[in-house]
């Protein structure tokens, strides 16, 4: 059976990964796998940054990787937090930091203007150079506090209108019905024949 590499050592995403894609054409293993590999994020789009992380892995491995880069982009602040999402508010930053930071930076920003995005671009590369590209997204808004105790990062502040609810409010199979990886996990998913 071929060898799947996801870029990931979060192990969160990566049983993410494994469950959406459901992939039977290959192993997949994460880059826990592979400790010896660093990665550093020095892109400056989602795209990039995917991209980058994909080809890392390909180089270092010989064997396909698939790899992503995700954030939150708002409307109201020229699409930031963007590249910047996981470390928003510093280096070191926790969820709690970042969410305080954004609240605070929109404190003033009526509901009608609060309109926000998750996109997750993803990279599926081949040790042959072919490459494939593609990008999910989910569209909704930032509340004015935080709601619900589920799911990480921005969840508790990303309110989506179509379930009436932010992400922390809603369950893990009811986030992965919609997410902006799992839009993008689809996608992919029609790239695994290539093989
Ligand atoms: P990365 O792609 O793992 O570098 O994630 C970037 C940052 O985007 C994370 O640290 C999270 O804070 C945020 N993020 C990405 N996807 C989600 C999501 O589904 N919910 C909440 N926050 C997310």
């Amino acid at each position: 059976m071929n060898i799947l590499v996801v870029a990931t050592k979060n192990k969160g995403k990566y049983l993410e990964f494994k469950k959406i894609l459901g992939c039977t054409r290959f192993e997949m293993v994460s880059l826990s796998d592979f400790p010896h590999i660093k990665i550093h994020e020095t892109g400056s789009s989602f795209d990039e940054n995917a991209l980058l992380k994909a080809n890392a892995v390909v180089k270092n491995t010989g064997f396909p990787a698939l790899a992503d880069d995700s954030g939150l982009e708002v409307s109201a602040l020229q699409g930031s937090p963007g590249i910047f999402t996981a470390r928003y508010a510093g280096e070191n930053a926790t969820d709690e930091d970042n969410i305080k930071k954004l609240l605070s930076e929109m404190k003033d920003i009526p509901s009608n203007q609060r309109q926000a995005r998750f996109v997750c671009s993803l990279a599926l590369v081949f040790p042959d150079k072919k490459v494939f590209l593609e990008r999910g997204i989910l569209e909704g808004y930032i509340t004015f506090k935080p709601r619900g105790i589920g799911g990480f990062g921005y969840d508790p502040i990303f309110f989506v209108p179509a379930l009436g609810r932010t992400l922390s409010e809603v369950s893990i199979d009811d986030k992965n019905r919609i997410s902006h990886r799992a839009k993008a996990l689809e996608k992919i998913k029609r790239h695994f024949s290539y093989i």
